[in-house]
């Protein structure tokens, strides 16, 4: 039986689907689960489990239960009849036979608005999930060439559903439009988090965790050449790296072929002005890559 596994997410409804499993699990599995790992193990298990290497068995179907030990779903493989029909690892011809939900025919406003309503009733992290008003995908040109990525959303934002709305979405705009000379609608801004962390505090590295695909995804549909990280939490997050905002400053990193620029974010500019020297240096390195005329 063919199945589809995204990068970083599986459709929880679709799993569901294909398992051939009519009843919804507990809302916290619903919607989508990351897999990051689970589907290569789901993989190796399969075919490397001493039970099953040379059984007739395949993968037929699949469970998914609770970890009670941190909530986190677990999707488990369930051996029923004949293995000959499954591959033990999807391959690119059964991707390419199945039900895709994000196809590539799709417009990317389509494709985000798509992932936008998955994050919608996304639960992983459950204290985010009953704190938020709404969750805060992202807004802009889904064909822009750069990325604004910040933290994660605050108070103005979960009440707006929309990234960098309050004081420091201001500072922000000025940045784009008064520093770079373009148009906030020109660039996309998202951030780390899709919700608010209670009391505006750092996110998790757990929920850090569980919120990337939902990044890589986004950025896989718009494809930007450039991103650029606001603050300590985003550059962190983004390039798995412990070091300061303060030392990834002023560098080009790379992110899965873009180009990363790393520079203070705007609220610690509104808490300290005398860091926006910097930051325009750090605009005026990133202008230079982007071939925009530095004035
Ligand atoms: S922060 Fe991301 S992973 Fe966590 S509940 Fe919100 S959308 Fe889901």
């Amino acid at each position: 039986m063919p199945y589809r596994i995204r990068d970083g997410l599986i459709d929880y409804l679709e799993i569901m689907q294909i398992a051939g499993v009519s009843e919804l699990g507990p809302p916290v599995l619903r919607d989508c689960v990351p897999v990051e790992n689970i589907a290569t193990e789901y993989n190796e298990m399969f075919a490397e489990s001493s039970d099953n290497k040379n059984s007739d068995k395949k993968i037929e179907n699949t469970e998914i239960i609770n970890n009670p030990e941190n909530q986190q779903p677990i999707l488990e493989p369930v051996f029923i009849q004949s293995r000959e029909s499954i591959p033990s690892k999807p391959t690119e011809e059964s991707v390419q036979e199945l039900p895709i939900s994000m196809s590539m025919s799709k417009s990317k406003t389509d494709q985000l608005q798509e992932l936008a309503q998955k994050v919608a009733q996304c639960t992983l992290c459950q204290e985010l999930a009953l704190t938020r008003k709404q969750t805060v995908f992202g807004v802009g040109n889904p064909d822009a060439q750069l990325v604004f990525l910040g933290e994660a959303p605050g108070a103005d934002e979960d009440k707006q559903g929309e990234p960098f709305v309050g004081r420091a979405g201001m500072l922000l705009n000025d940045i784009i439009a008064k520093g770079m000379k373009i148009r906030r609608e020109d660039v996309y801004i998202c951030n780390i988090l899709r919700c608010r962390p209670p009391g505006n505090r750092n996110p998790s590295p757990e929920e850090a965790r569980c919120c990337k695909p939902f990044l890589d995804q986004t950025l896989e549909i718009i494809q930007p050449k450039y991103i650029c990280c606001l603050g300590t939490i985003a550059a962190q997050n983004l390039l798995q790296s412990p070091n300061s905002i303060g030392s990834m400053r002023g560098k080009i990193f790379h992110y899965n072929n873009i180009k990363v620029v790393c520079t203070y974010h705007p609220a610690y500019l509104l808490r300290n002005p005398s860091a926006k020297k910097q930051t325009w240096e750090d605009i005026q390195l990133l202008m230079q890559e982007m071939g925009l005329a530095v004035r």
